[in-house]
C-alpha cells in the first residue's frame, strides 16, 4: 500500500472492542426513546445549561453510544432537569428521563 504519511492517532480513534457499553445498554434498556434520537441538536441549543457552560446533551449522548464516559458524572452533573430540551424535541425523546438513567448508570457501573 501507497504510504501517504497519514495516520490516525489512538486518542482520536474509537475503539469499540474495548468500549464501557453499560451506560448506553442500561439507558436504551430503561428509555427505548434514545433509539429514535435523531441527533439533530434541537435539544442542545435550547439547553438552560448549555446557555451558561459547555455542557451539551447530544455530544452527551453520542459519547455514551461509543463508550466514552470519562467525565460523564462531572458533565451529568451541569444538567438542572428543567425539561426544555424534551419541549423542543422532534421526535419525542424522553430527554429528562435519558438524564436520569445515565445517572443511575453511573451509580450502578462505576
Ligand atoms: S432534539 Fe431530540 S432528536 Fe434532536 S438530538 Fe435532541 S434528543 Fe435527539
Ligand atoms: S433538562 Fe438538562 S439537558 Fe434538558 S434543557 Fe434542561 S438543563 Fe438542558
Amino acid at each position: 500500500m501507497i504510504d501517504f504519511g497519514y495516520t490516525i492517532n489512538k486518542d482520536r480513534q474509537i475503539d469499540f472492542d474495548n468500549a464501557d457499553r453499560r451506560i448506553i445498554e442500561y439507558v436504551a434498556k430503561e428509555e427505548s426513546t434514545i433509539s429514535i434520537c435523531l441527533i439533530c441538536g434541537a435539544c442542545t441549543a435550547t439547553c438552560s445549561a448549555g446557555n451558561f457552560t459547555d455542557f451539551n446533551i447530544r455530544k452527551i449522548t453520542n459519547m455514551i453510544r461509543v463508550g466514552e464516559v470519562e467525565n460523564l458524572r462531572e458533565e451529568i452533573k451541569k444538567c438542572m432537569l428543567c425539561g426544555k430540551c424534551q419541549l423542543v424535541c422532534p421526535r419525542g425523546v424522553n430527554t429528562r428521563n435519558i438524564i436520569l438513567k445515565i445517572n443511575e448508570a453511573i451509580k450502578l457501573f462505576h
